[in-house]
């Protein structure tokens, strides 16, 4: 067999080339392979924060064990603070107009930026013993080279000191750093990459040391934490981990509260706004060190300040319960104290139905201004209302959002713990789905930004040279939301909705994230565990969505209608004769009926011959003859098809946008009733830009409709019709208002 035209066989052609071939740590199914590996970094660290000089000091012992079969002869750690290093890479590389200088809050950033003494000051690197080990920084990353290569299952411990400046969030931006409250002179802390951090050694990669930029965030192994923070003795630290000594640092009240939120399943405060006001208006002079332990997390941040409010609920999971913990300053409220708790606690909720449930013991959401940051069991979240705490919808649900968002990141990357220096839509898109499923669970149309297929539309349709395919590195990424969160959000929830459907999809997704669960998974694994444990072939989806900037844009191009010929002259020629009638006349016809009075023939009929006939629509004797000769060939199953009353439509479809897609069709028939067709994306495996298919119904068909619950994402909606049918633009509408 031959095929005419193959054009098609990409878009179906299976993922061979674009994937890594399965090997024994990760196999053809999706899952760990049999020799899996991944590294451990454990961290003992004492950090003192400097509230008058806003810095950080640190210690740390950081205890590597390498269960790679490969002998290691260096180590290599994240420095990630050195991008605050005026002249680094990342703000060299970073491109700007003079339009990006226009404003004198931009032209303040740019100059704070470039005079800000940031960057890790490393005070030593050196062994168990004491003795000095040789290091190398290169940029964002530090090399430590070993006297003995650390052969499979050996550990190592070394050492670190350091200390840095402290980056004010609100004038030179950050994930970390502090806001400063000028009128009680109080700082608020939100501080994460605050060490030097274990970079991931891996099957894929070998060392994960791609320099850091200051998008594609990080990457990094699990490993155990035991923290010593010490602050200013008024204040109140939120932490990543369990605080191992909270009878030091809590008083007999707080002690209190917090056992009974332990118990409650709706938030209560262990610090009130009355208490945190208090505290604010005056400094302590004394420290005091906050213990912090966490197990099996890839990484540890805080936050501190005395402006602190503090509340905490229980939360009942399945098959056990958690703390939901918020912090925040006066000005977050009356925004936070109602909601932030109680967010996490539905998003714990609804993470852990279609994952697992939450492992860690808690998980605190801290209000910083205008940001969204997430860390193990800790993020730092905007959402500040107005300073006479009004807030707009926008700001409650940007709030709201963005709190389910950071919370949601402890399952991706956090817990399944993909590569975010290299794919950005690894934790932010598959994140941002399951957002989506827990807003409209937390309330009936919450106004989701991003997950159904309609609002991607207007970006997928954009100029593609500002369109980078899903499958393109973190940094070089155009179109970064658009792209790493709101498409991949997208795809997975038109793969739930309209692919696999949710019974399947749930089940696939699940697999994945129990199979990855504190594991490193490549997009490989991803790919290939929803097609093996859904068991659909989703190469085709995979390499439309995610490999290309491809859209999509399918139309009905034509239909046509076909009736069984019955070969009955009396039935098919009174049908003719009704055709005809709705045919109608040209136009000479028409006038030609008034304006002629009298035809030569109609004044002579003796002109008249057989083929001058009156009504061209009457049965023959010889025609019903000859039906009569040939329904006696006919079996009585002929017959009964012949007598059926099927009629026939030809529908022919275009592709122009690309990407295939199922072709989901609604027939309205001339009775009122509606019947949906849907077609899987494989009608277009022949051809994919034309396809052609012949539907048959019992009923007259009198319109068509593709996709007519916006579930594909189509981008021209006007030629999903037939007959066509005007779709009210933007502008159109925008005309009627006026
Ligand atoms: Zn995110």
């Amino acid at each position: 067999m031959a095929f005419a035209q193959n054009t098609n066989e990409n878009k179906f052609k299976q993922l061979k080339e674009e994937l890594a071939t399965p090997n024994v740590f990760r196999n053809a199914a999706g899952a760990p392979g049999p020799s899996y590996y991944q590294q451990q970094a454990d961290y003992k660290m004492n950090i003192v924060l400097d509230d008058a000089k806003q810095r950080i000091d640190g210690k740390e012992t950081i205890t590597y064990t390498n269960n790679s079969p490969d002998p290691l002869s260096y180590l290599w750690l994240q420095l990630d603070q050195n991008i605050r290093i005026p002249g680094s890479d990342g703000q060299l590389t970073n491109t700007s107009t003079i339009d990006d200088f226009s404003s004198s809050w931009a032209l303040n950033r740019a100059m704070n930026v470039a005079n800000f003494d940031g960057g890790f000051k490393i005070q030593k690197v050196t062994n168990a013993d004491g003795s000095e080990l040789k290091y190398t920084i290169v940029g964002t990353m530090m090399r430590i080279d070993l006297k003995k290569a650390l052969v499979n299952g050996a550990s190592f411990s070394f050492n670190v000191d350091w200390w840095y400046n402290i980056n004010n969030r609100m004038e030179i931006g950050g994930r970390s750093g502090y806001e400063y409250f000028a009128e009680e002179d109080n700082y608020l802390y939100t501080i994460a990459q605050y060490f030097p951090r274990m970079c991931v050694y891996n099957d894929v990669e070998g060392w994960q040391n791609k320099q850091f930029l200051g998008r594609g965030e990080f990457a990094l192994p699990f490993g155990d934490y035991s923290v010593s923070i010490t602050v200013p003795e008024d204040h109140v630290v939120a932490s990543t981990g369990v605080l191992t000594n909270e009878s030091k640092v809590l008083t007999k009240k707080q002690l209190n509260r917090l056992a009974e939120a332990k118990k409650s399943d709706q938030p209560v405060f262990i610090v009130t706004q009355d208490e945190a006001e208090e505290a604010e208006k005056k400094k302590s002079t004394g420290t005091k060190t906050w213990n912090f332990e966490a197990e099996n997390v890839r990484d540890f941040a805080f936050a501190s300040s005395r402006k602190f409010i503090w509340d905490a609920q229980s939360v009942q999971l399945e098959t056990k319960s958690v703390m939901a913990m918020s912090f925040y300053p006066k000005e977050g409220n009356p925004l936070w104290e109602r909601y932030s708790t109680r967010v996490i606690a539905q998003t714990l909720k609804t993470f852990s139905k279609h994952t697992f449930d939450y492992p860690y013991p808690v998980a605190i959401s801290v209000h910083a201004n205008s940001i969204g940051m997430e860390y193990p069991m800790i993020c730092f979240n905007g959402g500040r209302p107005n300073a006479d705490g009004t807030y707009s919808e926008r700001t409650k649900y940007g709030m709201h959002s963005v709190i389910i968002h950071e919370v949601g990141h402890n399952y991706f990357p956090m817990i399944i713990n993909s590569d975010e220096r290299q794919w950005t839509w690894m934790d932010e898109g598959l994140n941002t789905f399951l957002q989506f499923v827990t807003e409209q669970e937390w309330q009936r149309n919450y106004p989701s930004r991003r997950g159904p297929a309609h609002l991607i539309v207007d970006y997928m349709k954009g100029d593609k040279s500002n369109i980078s395919p899903i499958m393109t590195n973190s940094e070089s990424i155009w179109q970064f939301g658009n792209n790493a969160y709101g498409k991949p959000a997208t795809a997975l929830n038109i793969l739930r909705e309209t692919i696999l459907g949710r019974e399947l999809f749930d089940y696939a997704f699940k697999v994945y994230a129990n199979r990855w669960k504190f594991k490193h998974p490549t997009p490989a694994d991803f790919f290939r565990t929803m097609e093996d444990a859904s068991g659909v072939d989703l190469d085709w989806f995979w390499r439309g969505w995610f490999y290309t900037n491809d859209h999509v844009d399918m139309s009905i191009e034509n239909m046509q209608w076909f009736r069984l010929d019955t070969h009955d002259p009396e039935k098919e020629k009174a049908q003719d004769k009704e055709f005809s009638k709705e045919a109608g006349a040209g136009i000479s016809s028409i006038r030609n009926k008034e304006s002629i009075k009298e035809t030569v023939n109609e004044k002579d009929p003796s002109l008249n011959d057989l083929y001058i006939i009156s009504d061209p629509y009457a049965v023959t004797p010889e025609e019903k003859a000859a039906y009569q000769k040939f329904s006696e060939g006919l079996s009585q199953k002929d017959k009964d098809l012949l007598a059926s009353g099927y009629e026939f439509y030809q529908l022919d479809f275009k592709n122009k946008g690309g990407l295939v897609m199922p072709i989901i069709l609604e027939f309205a028939f001339e009775d009122g009733t509606k019947e949906l067709i849907k077609i899987p994306a494989e009608i277009w495996r022949f051809d994919s830009e034309n396809v052609s298919k012949v539907f048959y119904f019992k009923k007259k068909v009198v319109a068509v409709q593709m996709d007519p619950f916006l579930e594909t994402a189509d981008c021209e909606v006007f030629d999903n019709y037939w007959p066509r049918q005007a779709v009210p633009s933007r502008f159109d509408i925008f005309q009627q208002n006026k």
